[in-house]
């Protein structure tokens, strides 16, 4: 079974993966957690380049590209593989971020976007896609306390203006509303125990066996 976490800055994405692996694991449960952009050796390698430093590298289609080619090392490599052998997959971020970061708030045509996700991703759609929402701002919020206790500054993306994380969140608001059949909102402004009961519900719903 192949879940991702997706949602804007600080939804506390992280947080939850490793939360619902352990739970799945004590339950006896093959589970395998990795995270985009990166996963692989190859894709953390493009990682580094997208988000190091402050200025933009690329234009947002090249952005689109290179984000693209991560995700499909790291599907050939970790993703398809553990997959293949019955584990469950929890990826931190998967083919909506680049719908929401490249496309809707980043101005890369949909066509686009959507033309490249058929390609790289293919049949590897997510079984289920937990969409951790919460308020611009508080997510923000979380993300600039994250990063004082941490040697991780802001990257450049958690740089941008305000509007751009609003324009996130309406994207993977949208997402969800259109594809209820493999998505779930979560509301994520709660503390972590609560967003954790709430993925655990959704999660027991549609896991086989
Ligand atoms: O989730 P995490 O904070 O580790 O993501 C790293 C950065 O990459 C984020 O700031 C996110 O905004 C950005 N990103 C992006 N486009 C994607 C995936 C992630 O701009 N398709």
């Amino acid at each position: 079974m192949f879940v991702t976490f997706e949602g804007g800055e600080g939804a506390g994405k992280s947080t939850q993966v490793a939360r619902l692996a352990e739970r799945l694991r004590r339950g006896g449960r093959e589970v395998v957690t990795t995270r985009e952009p990166g996963g692989s050796p190859r894709a953390e390698q493009i990682r580094t380049a997208l988000l190091a430093g402050a200025a933009k590298p690329y234009g947002p289609f090249a952005e689109a590209l290179l984000f693209s080619a991560a995700r499909l090392d790291h599907l050939d490599t970790l993703i398809r593989p553990a997959l293949a052998r019955g584990a469950v997959v929890l990826c931190d971020r998967f083919a909506d971020s680049t719908r929401a970061y490249q496309g809707a708030a980043g101005g890369v045509d949909p066509e686009g976007v959507a033309a490249l996700e058929r390609i790289v991703v293919g049949r590897t759609r997510p079984d289920l896609t937990l969409i951790l929402d919460l308020p611009a701002e508080a997510g923000l919020a979380r993300a600039r306390r994250r990063d004082l206790g941490s040697a991780r500054g802001p990257d450049r993306f958690e740089a941008e203006a305000l509007s751009f994380h609003q324009r996130l969140r309406e994207a993977f608001r949208a997402i969800a509303a259109a594809e209820p059949r493999r998505c779930a909102l979560i509301d994520a402004a709660g503390d972590p125990d609560a967003v954790a009961a709430a993925v655990r519900a959704t999660v027991a719903g549609r896991l086989p066996g």
